[in-house]
């Protein structure tokens, strides 16, 4: 066997502890004709996180989750979630989410009087007809952040037992099934061109759990006809993605899994599946777990400096635990743990006082300033700022208390399933007639320090002997686990599902000890260009970077934080071609588990690899870094440097996905980025300059698919924008292709006018249209002229916006002659 056995000597004192016996309700398996669970989720407060888990948990007590109170206009008095006169909307609710179950999973009686006021609050605003909440929802028709609220009410009862809870909820779902059909979850939201894909209609999968959570409680059949409306009336997500914004995706991609629960029907198992392929197979080629939709999925923006919203990573974690609830697939487990642990603990600091809105696997400096079009979103999304990134600031409460919560569940013969491994501890009812509050009462003590060790130990104490499977996630990266019960070797059956099964008679004092052996695999990612990631268990290893920090904003109790690499970034990996893994070399330090090991020096376990820098790949003009070009990067030959790579998620500065580099002449050329070749009267924050000569050819005015530049907010002004060559160019004919997106509901037409300049000495002078040539602003394709020509340094276009709109250039083209330098 090649692993080894946890040394840490038994806790006397937690096996002395008297089994406890769960004060929380029963769990509550589907209710027939509800498809069987693979399955059940245990109460909240039947786990307790431990160690490391735990930590994020206190942290996030204390920190901007605890306190948002402080930070937040959303959380006050008179938010309409208190105060139903005054306006609400899913701030308050996604802040709840995470706020209530913290609580819950902490047990802590502070945070619990809070969120019992919350949810008093929610509940006597209810109406006659059942409406509670916003009176100004009600009024537009927008159920979204009630399918928000109706999670926290599922965490309140499930861990108080509140007896106002189900009636509440029912009398919530009447109101809803009461409405008329175009009003149960309208698809469309506004007026006019400005209409777009509304929350509550790509999100309502959210709203059916709630309906599947209520029906298996109270066995009321009409909450399964409104739970079939609502997924006929929900965008759909079973014909294909149609949405392509990164939070909606996470959580609306599961809905025809959510709803096979209802339908039986595999069709709906294979459009789940089918969507998380389309979706990582274009956007999520990169490591990490998340795919890039820095809002949105763009097309041609698919690398690895691409981000993904702290929004949607807590939301697809918690969609992988609510299908691997459904369909039993070990592999939902791998997906959420790689999230948790490599993406979620970036995108915060590491005391959780502070949170940003993107993380990307190649991030190398987080400064307040725009990146767009680089990342999608203009303006601040980088720096660490508690007081900013309204909705991730507000949801990203509920990653690691939704985590916690799901580390272990029930199965449906009352056996118990290790689905996500961390410390912790587990009480719950097992075997014959568990589910019904008979069996045996069993307390499960996990030490370990995975994900950070390969070594788990279980500890199984039991009011009487009982039979039972015990399930264990076999993760999809370890060929070989090992498994030892009371010191015995074995070999646990495998599930079809993928995990490992011991069904035997449990006796109190039993102790399983596993073994996951941790291999080092480089990963390589062809869809770009080769570059590699280097992996050891569940974590993706980064770079090392130092890291500056510098205060910016804020105040002294909660400032706010760039940070800048101080030493180099730009490094290709040198592998053998053959073994890649064969370079990598672990380094193992002694020492205990920081209190929060998601910290760049807080692992056991380093790596250390031979590098070579890339001069040429640097940040971008706006502090974004540029792409990977293809692998291997030729570089100069030389001495390699040792750099150390350490976990991912620790690392709030990273690489982690490399070009290789050689020596060999065969090796790609890294380009630098090109100095700009414009400049403007105005540049709009969203756009890029560089954009106008990028050789990207739209196919129509209004293509968003390619870069662009606009003057975007400057309407009905006069501006200009130089094309600047290397050298004297003759020149004498040229054509742009205008930006115009009139029928999405833009801003930007094409312009009243323009006309054509050269450069004389300091001067623009006017060149001399030939040919019957005029300025004309037509549509999808390009606008030329041909003019006498002119030996110049730069063209201008000199443009009339018209009024009251912007204009924009998609593709700016010149045809002339390059004129040598003379002698
Ligand atoms: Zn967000």
């Amino acid at each position: 066997m090649t692993w080894m056995m946890i040394s840490t000597g038994v806790r006397a004192e937690v096996l002395q502890d008297p089994v406890r016996t769960p004060a929380s309700p029963p769990p509550v398996a589907p209710r027939d004709p509800l498809a069987p669970a693979a399955f059940i989720k245990l109460p909240i407060g039947a786990v307790t996180p431990k160690g490391w888990l735990s930590t994020q948990l206190e942290l996030q007590r204390d920190g901007f989750i605890g306190r948002l109170d402080e930070l937040s206009r959303f959380i006050r008095l008179d938010s309409g979630w208190l105060q139903p006169d005054s306006e609400g909307w899913e701030e308050a609710p996604y802040w709840l989410k995470g706020y209530v179950d913290t609580a819950c999973v902490l047990k802590d009686p502070d945070m619990m009087a809070e969120a019992r006021r919350w949810i008093d609050a929610c509940l006597d605003s209810q109406q006659e007809d059942g409406y509670f909440g916003p009176r100004s929802l009600k009024r537009g028709r927008d159920w979204w952040s009630h399918m928000v609220v109706l999670y926290v009410f599922r965490s309140f009862h499930e861990t108080t037992g509140d007896e106002r809870i189900i009636p509440a909820m029912l009398r919530f779902f009447r109101f809803l099934e009461q409405r008329p059909e175009e009003d149960l979850i309208p698809y469309k939201w506004g007026e006019g061109p400005y209409r777009k894909e509304w929350w509550q209609s790509v999100r309502s999968g959210d709203l059916m759990q709630s309906l599947y959570w209520t029906y298996n409680r109270t066995g009321e059949a009409w909450l399964l006809d409104l739970a079939r409306r609502v997924h006929e009336r929900s965008a759909d997500w079973v014909g294909g993605i149609p949405t392509w914004h990164g939070v909606n995706i996470c959580q609306g991609f599961r809905e025809p899994a959510v709803f096979f629960q209802q339908s039986k029907d595999a069709a709906h198992l294979q459009a789940t599946y089918r969507n998380y392929a389309t979706v990582w197979g274009e956007y999520g080629q990169v490591p990490g777990g998340m795919f890039g939709a820095d809002e949105n999925c763009r097309k041609g923006f698919t690398g690895p400096r691409q981000a993904a919203e702290t929004c949607s990573m807590v939301e697809f974690m918690n969609s992988c635990q609510e299908i691997i609830k459904i369909d039993g697939l070990s592999v939902w487990g791998d997906r959420c743990e790689d999230v948790a642990f490599n993406s979620l603990p970036a995108s915060m600091t590491a005391d959780l006082r502070g949170l940003h809105y993107l993380t990307a696997p190649n991030l190398v400096q987080l400064d307040r300033h725009n990146k767009a079009p680089g990342i999608e979103n203009g303006g601040e999304m980088l720096s660490f700022n508690p007081w900013s990134y309204r909705c991730c600031q507000h949801n990203a409460g509920q990653g690691w208390p939704y985590f916690a919560e799901h580390l272990w569940m029930m199965t449906p013969e009352g056996g118990l399933a290790f689905v996500l491994f961390a410390p912790c501890e587990v009480t719950a009812r097992v075997g014959e007639g568990a589910m019904s509050g008979g069996g045996a009462v069993a307390t499960v003590l996990v030490e370990t320090e995975y994900p950070f060790d390969e070594n788990v130990s279980l500890r199984v104490r039991l009011s009487k002997p009982a039979t039972f499977p015990l399930l264990l996630r076999k993760p999809d990266w370890c060929d070989r686990p090992g498994v030892a019960v009371n010191g015995a070797e074995m070999t646990p059956s495998a599930t079809k599902g993928g995990f490992l099964r011991i069904e035997r008679e449990w006796r109190d004092g039993d102790v399983v000890r596993v073994g996951f052996p941790m291999e080092v695999p480089v990963r390589r990612w062809d869809a770009h260009g080769g570059c590699v990631s280097v992996h050891r268990g569940p974590l993706t290893y980064s770079l090392r970077i130092e890291e500056e920090w510098r205060a910016y904003a804020g105040t002294p109790r909660w400032p706010a934080y760039e940070v800048f690499p101080k030493t180099p970034w730009n490094y290709g990996l040198m592998l053998d071609a053959d073994t890649p893994a064969s370079s990598i070399t672990v380094v193992r330090r002694t020492g205990l588990l920081p209190r929060q090991p998601f910290v760049p020096d807080g692992s056991p376990v380093i790596l250390e690899a031979k590098a070579r820098r890339i001069p040429e790949w640097t940040l971008d003009r706006r502090g974004l870094i540029t792409e990977v070009q293809p692998s291997p990067a030729k570089v100069a030959p030389g001495e390699p440097e040792t750099v150390t790579l350490v976990p991912m998620g620790g690392a709030r500065l990273r690489i982690s996905a490399f070009p290789t580099v050689t020596t060999d002449s065969a090796g790609h050329v890294w380009k630098a980025p090109p100095p700009s070749r414009h400049t403007a009267s105005f540049e709009s924050p969203y756009d890029d300059i560089a954009a106008v000569s990028d050789g990207r050819v739209p196919t129509n005015s209004n293509d968003h698919d390619v870069p662009r530049f606009t003057f975007w907010d400057h309407k009905g002004t006069t501006e200009w924008i130089t094309y600047d060559f290397e050298a004297i160019r003759r020149v004498s004919a040229t054509r742009v292709y205008w930006f115009d997106d009139e029928p999405k509901g833009g801003g930007c037409r094409v312009p009243a006018a323009w006309e054509l300049q050269y450069k004389k000495g300091d001067d623009w002078l006017p060149v001399e249209l030939t040919g019957g040539s005029t300025y004309t602003v037509e549509k999808d394709r390009f606008c030329d002229v041909t003019f006498t020509d002119v030996e110049t340094p730069a063209l201008r276009l000199l443009i009339r916006l018209q009024p009251g709109f912007s204009a924009g250039v998609l593709e700016w083209e010149i045809a002339g002659d390059r004129i040598p330098a003379p002698k």
